[in-house]
């Protein structure tokens, strides 16, 4: 049997419960969990905001393991790796997507905590290209959260080539915003953090901002940047996040905003600006983003706490109190 925290039913507190021990199938292996960040979206997987909830429902995917078992055609001298395992845990790998390298755009990918059960578990199952090995050099006690907060701020600056030269911004100094202003300055960027909430000036200057501006200040700061990564999901000002682009700049959204993104054809047009997002990304920019974590010595600011005090870490992180990201412990 293997022990699991589990949802009963929409925004439950989690109840600690035992199932089946689960056998890997063909390409599949079993991670025993070391480490498992807490990542917004597990809290709209519990709380059925997304309406693709399954109850009882076991959140958690950004785990640090160590691989127990493997199933048919995975090499068994991978029991004992420790590897990282995010927000998709499987993809088909014969689409044309996954065949091209985007393997995180596959349509029939499976997502580690939709409709299976996620990490915060003793054990979880994973496609064996979805459990990225970890380099020399990185600490698995802090590594989870790269694997979902992590890869979703340099997917934008990895799969989209940014330019070392370009203009940074990064709206929100949260969970995912606080690895993006590290990611944005070793990638060589100038580097602007905005936030609603100055007493995190300083510490955002330690993650690599050269500036810090309060989002308010945003109708200020126009023609300033060229690639917005907006890691918040509530509404802003859209048509001034789109006046402090320069010409051929892009809003890259990352938040999970509910409502619709509202813009102008002319927010766009004269300056030729975009909008884009991202799904987290493939494996092959997994494994690029934690070789350049060890060169660039990027690590997530965590708060540990013991798994049995998830319920705990889902409240703060709910009221926004965490600096800047949850890892329960094994
Ligand atoms: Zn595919
Ligand atoms: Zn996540």
């Amino acid at each position: 049997m293997i022990s699991v925290w589990q949802a009963p039913s929409a925004g439950a507190p989690l109840e600690c419960g035992q199932r089946p021990a689960p056998e890997p199938a063909a390409d599949e292996l079993v991670l025993e969990v070391m480490h498992c960040g807490l990542c917004h979206s597990d809290l709209s997987m519990i709380g059925n905001h997304w309406g693709v909830s399954r109850y009882p429902l076991v959140p958690g995917h950004e785990v640090i393991g160590r691989v127990t078992a493997v199933g048919e055609g995975v090499d068994p001298g991978l029991i004992g790796d420790v590897r990282g395992l995010g927000w998709i845990s499987g993809s088909c790998n014969h689409c044309s997507l996954c065949l091209g390298g985007d393997q995180n755009l596959c349509t029939s990918l499976e997502a580690t905590i939709v409709g299976r059960q996620g990490g915060f578990a003793s054990h979880v199952v994973a496609r064996q290209d979805w459990a990225i090995p970890l380099p020399p050099g990185l600490d698995p006690a802090d590594a989870g959260p790269l694997f979902c907060g992590g890869i979703t701020v340099f997917a934008p600056l990895v799969d989209e080539a940014v330019s070392p030269t370009a203009h940074v911004a990064v709206v929100g100094i949260g969970g995912l915003g606080h690895i993006a202003l590290q990611f944005a300055r070793a990638w060589g960027c100038e580097v602007t953090a905005i936030t609603t909430n100055l007493a995190k000036a300083e510490q955002a200057r330690r993650f690599g901002a050269h500036h810090v501006e309060e989002l308010e200040m945003l109708p200020d700061l126009q023609s300033r940047f060229d690639l917005v990564i907006n890691t918040v999901n509530h509404p802003l000002d859209w048509s001034a996040v789109m006046a402090s682009l320069r010409p051929r700049g892009r809003l890259h959204q990352l938040g999970a905003v509910l409502e619709p993104i509202q813009v102008g054809a002319f927010d766009l047009i004269p300056a030729r600006r975009s909008i884009t997002g991202s799904p987290t990304s493939s494996p092959a920019s997994l494994q690029k983003m934690v070789e350049f974590c060890v060169r660039h010595n990027i690590l997530p600011l965590v708060e540990h706490l013991p798994m049995d005090q998830v319920n705990v870490a889902i409240q703060r992180l709910a009221k926004g109190d965490v600096r800047y990201r949850f890892v329960l412990d094994a």
